[in-house]
C-alpha cells in the first residue's frame, strides 16, 4: 500500500491490516467475481417505474425535465432539483438516496461531511469525484431529511433510469438502504444486500450495495465493511471492462 492510500484509509478510520489482507481475492473475470462473493441476485427491475417516457431524451432535455418537474409533492419544498453530476461517460456511477439541505441549496449531489467521506472512499480505490457520475433516487429534498415515500421514489425513478442508460456505467455503487431498495425493487435488509453483485434488469448493469456515508459518520465501526464492499466493486468493475 502506498503512503497516500494508507493516509486516506486512516482518515476513513480503517485499520491498515484490512487493506493488507483483502476480504476478497483479486479476480480476473466477472464470473469469478460473482463466485467469490456469493451468487448474483436474481435480476431485479427498478421498482415502480411508471409511464413517464424519457427514453428518447438526451442529457439537456432530461435535465430540463428534472429542473421543472412537479410529479410529486417534493417539488413544493425544494429550492431547486439536484439532477446529478460528474463524468457523463464514467465507468462508475454512484447512486444515493436524495439531496439534503446543503445539496438543495447548491444544486449539487453529495456535499457536506458525508460528501467528503464519499470522496475519501473513492480516493481509497484510486478514483476522484470528476471520474464518476453521481445521482440520487430522488432529485428533490424531502422535508426534514425524512425517508422518501415509495410513491415519490416511483415518480422519480424514470429520471435515474435514463441517467443510467446515458452514462452506461460498468458498475453502479449503491449507497444506503433507501437507494438499494428503490433501485433493486426489494425490501431485503441492507446487510443481506452487501457482499453480492446484483444485476439490474432491464438495464443490464452490475450493482454493488454498501452503506451510505451519512450512516458511516454516525456509525464509524461499519467502515471496515465498506472497505470490503469497495474492493468487491473494484473487482466487478475491472471484470466488466478490462
Ligand atoms: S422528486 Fe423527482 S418526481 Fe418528485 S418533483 Fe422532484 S424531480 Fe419530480
Amino acid at each position: 500500500m502506498d503512503a497516500r492510500r494508507a493516509a486516506i484509509l486512516e482518515a476513513m478510520g480503517i485499520d491498515r491490516f484490512v487493506a493488507r489482507a483483502p476480504l476478497v481475492e483479486p479476480l480476473s473475470s466477472p464470473s469469478a467475481s460473482v463466485q467469490s462473493t456469493g451468487p448474483v441476485v436474481a435480476p431485479a427491475t427498478p421498482s415502480g417505474v411508471d409511464d413517464l417516457d424519457v427514453a428518447s431524451l438526451d442529457w439537456d432535455a432530461l435535465a430540463g425535465q428534472v429542473a421543472t418537474c412537479t410529479r410529486c409533492a417534493l417539488a413544493a419544498g425544494r429550492s431547486q432539483s439536484v439532477f446529478g453530476g460528474g463524468d457523463r461517460a464514467a465507468r462508475w456511477m454512484i447512486v444515493g438516496e436524495g439531496p439534503g439541505a446543503e445539496e438543495d441549496r447548491a444544486g449539487e449531489p453529495f456535499l457536506g461531511s458525508a460528501g467528503q467521506l464519499l470522496d475519501s472512499m473513492l480516493q481509497a480505490i484510486g478514483l476522484r469525484r470528476p471520474q464518476v457520475y453521481m445521482a440520487n433516487i430522488l432529485k428533490c429534498r424531502a422535508p426534514g431529511n425524512r425517508d422518501p415515500h415509495p410513491a415519490e421514489a416511483r415518480c422519480c425513478m424514470p429520471f435515474l433510469q435514463r441517467q443510467i442508460e446515458l452514462v452506461d456505467p460498468g458498475l453502479i455503487l449503491c449507497l444506503g438502504r433507501i437507494a438499494a431498495h428503490s433501485l433493486l425493487g426489494v425490501e431485503t435488509p441492507l446487510g443481506q444486500l452487501r457482499g453480492r453483485v446484483h444485476e439490474l434488469k432491464p438495464l443490464g448493469r452490475k450493482v454493488v450495495v454498501t452503506y451510505h456515508p451519512g450512516y458511516l459518520l454516525r456509525t464509524p465501526g461499519e467502515k471496515r465493511k465498506v472497505w470490503a464492499d469497495l474492493q468487491l466493486a473494484m473487482e466487478t468493475a475491472r471484470g466488466q471492462r478490462a
